[in-house]
């Protein structure tokens, strides 16, 4: 076969507009596509996670195939290549291409490991920019460049200007630029009541097989299989943003940090992961919401909200991906040193907040931005886990989970590992929080408002320890200095209470793990695949 040009295709670049098309010649050209095991293991991936990145996969082949393209496609069962570089590197030497042709790779280490092998390679590597996100990487640099904070606020205002978004004259339309404030509701003791079902689709031939294949070779990996419903082509991606757009946005913003028990959906979009596969571009997610508001079928605040998740903090956590990788990795400014406690991996723990983000995690891959924030990432944040533990669970677990957008969301926003560098202070809240925005607490053993005692709830009792040990570093911090003086109402003995109470925890949770000096114990069975 005479190629003139492999064009790589990685699992997370399923665009259909690629700039590798622009002048694909598929009489000449030929793209490249593997499924290799690394990716499926080098963390402990939720099966539904691996599923989807095959399945969509597949589907790309198939389609580019009908569509005329010649594909090189390696499946998993196929060869023994363990690494994309080490799939790659095989078939340049089969193939012979004159020309290699790359979108830059939305993760570090694999656009690493391909460089690597760019450099070892006699043959011209051309790299594309990635078109599907608005803000190119050396876009974002500029707009990062000369600037002493680099908050969210500022991106966002600065690119809805430049983007022409939710903007008349000049100004934002509606005189603000945020909404939060009519943002932030939680459900009263009714509950949602009849909430509407998301658009599921159910799994085809080729899924199927996927399906079958992923179980039958990670028996070990945590997750379900059988209630896998998620978009996997561009098609479908667009039904899904259809649904939302018509049946849950207008109620988006109005309850996007609300939670509710067994109520996994509620408002939100389920469109992540079809993004983050490229399957459905930023631009048309953005251009439908707002088309929404301009046809009167969902108000403001909700598509105002919506839209500052995906055109400011998606847009937002990739630039600041790609200006602090690969350090981010070990960003640990607090010095957190516990291991993660092992029921993350499988949801058994009597706090029924946890129970529920943690059991709908391994259930469906999915747990919304609060469930993220405030109740699996607060509770390792208070109880001092390490972050790279923490950045390696959120990205096993979630189907949605890339590097590019995991990683600042964890280290970041969640575990404030970074030292302050995306948001001002820590996301540090007691079981209050979690009690005004759900209904869990009604249903739990533990009290949020008691910090001590046989009720008290453990997030409680590690928000104050947390407060104590970190007094020092934040008391005089201009944005966090009121929440760590509340300290100075607790006397010295109930201070002592609250730290006793905290290391009993900690005992209970993560002393094993402690006493044997290890990392978290599941990637042990990890290891075994
Ligand atoms: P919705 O709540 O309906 O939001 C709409 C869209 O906005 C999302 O689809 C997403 O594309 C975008 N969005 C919202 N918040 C963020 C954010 N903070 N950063 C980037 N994009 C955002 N998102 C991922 O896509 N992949 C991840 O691996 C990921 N890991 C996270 C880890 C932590 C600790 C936290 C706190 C957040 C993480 N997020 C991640 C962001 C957010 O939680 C998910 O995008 C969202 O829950 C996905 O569900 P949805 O599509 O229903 O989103
Ligand atoms: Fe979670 Fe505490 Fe509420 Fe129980 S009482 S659900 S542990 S916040």
């Amino acid at each position: 076969m005479n190629i003139r040009r492999l064009c790589i295709v990685l699992g997370d670049q399923l665009d259909p507009a690629s700039s590798l098309f622009d002048d694909f010649e598929p009489q000449h050209d030929v793209l490249w596509m593997a499924e290799v095991r690394e990716e499926a293991t080098h963390v402990w991936s939720h099966r539904a996670r691996i599923a989807l990145f095959l399945a969509a996969m597949r589907h790309y082949a198939e389609a580019q195939r009908a569509s005329g393209r010649r594909v090189h496609y390696r499946r998993l069962g196929e060869h023994t290549a363990a690494s994309l570089a080490e799939a790659l590197a095989e078939d340049l030497a089969r193939l012979e291409p004159a020309e290699v042709v790359w979108v830059e790779p939305g993760d570090w280490r694999v656009a690493e490991s391909l460089r690597t092998l760019a450099a070892r390679d006699t043959r011209p590597w051309s790299l594309r920019q990635d078109r599907h996100f608005l803000v190119g990487t050396a876009d974002f640099q500029r707009w990062a460049t000369g600037r002493k904070e680099l908050r969210m606020e500022h991106f966002y205002r600065w690119i809805r200007q430049r983007a022409g978004v939710l903007m008349q004259d000049g100004k934002p339309v509606g005189g603000r630029w945020n909404f939060d404030a009519e943002n932030r509701e939680s459900f009263d003791a009714r509950g949602p009541g009849l909430l509407p079902a998301p658009l599921g689709f159910a799994p085809d031939a080729l899924t199927r097989e996927v399906l079958e294949e992923v179980a039958a070779a990670y028996p070990a990996h945590p997750g379900e299989l059988a209630p896998f419903d998620w978009p996997v082509t561009p098609v479908q991606a667009e039904a899904a943003l259809e649904d939302f757009i018509r049946r849950r946005l207008p109620e988006f913003g109005r309850y996007q940090d609300a939670m509710w028990q067994g109520e996994p959906w509620l408002y939100h979009a389920r469109l992540a992961a079809a993004m983050n596969l490229k399957l459905i571009s930023p631009a048309r997610v953005i251009a439908a919401a707002e088309a929404a508001w301009q046809d009167g079928q969902a108000p403001l605040p909700a598509v105002e909200g919506f839209i500052r998740q995906v055109l400011g903090w998606r847009e937002y956590v990739r630039g600041i991906y790609h200006l602090r990788m690969p350090a981010f990795l070990d960003a640990n400014a607090l010095d957190a040193d516990a291991p993660l406690p092992a029921f993350y991996w499988t949801g058994e723990t009597d706090m029924a907040c946890l129970r529920d983000a943690l059991g709908q995690t391994l259930k469906y891959g999915y747990a919304h931005h609060i469930q993220r924030l405030m109740v699996t990432g607060l509770f390792a944040l208070l109880l001092g886990v390490r972050p790279r533990e923490v950045h390696a669970w959120y990205l096993a677990v979630y189907v949605d989970a890339i590097e590019w957008v995991e990683l600042p969301n964890t280290l970041g926003m969640s575990q404030y590992a970074d030292g302050g560098y995306m948001t001002s202070k820590p996301y540090c809240a007691s079981g209050k929080y979690i009690d005004r925005m759900s209904n869990y607490c009604a249903g739990c053993r533990y009290r949020p408002d008691e910090a001590v005692g046989e009720t008290a709830c453990p997030f409680t009792t590690l928000y104050w320890d947390f407060l104590l040990r970190h007094e020092q570093r934040f008391r005089n911090h201009p944005r966090a200095g009121l929440q760590w003086r509340s300290v100075d109402r607790l006397s010295d003995e109930r201070k002592g209470s609250i730290v006793l109470q905290a290391a009993a925890l900690k005992v209970r949770w993560i002393g094993a793990q402690i006493a044997a000096g290890g990392p978290s114990p599941v990637p042990a069975d990890h290891g075994a695949d």
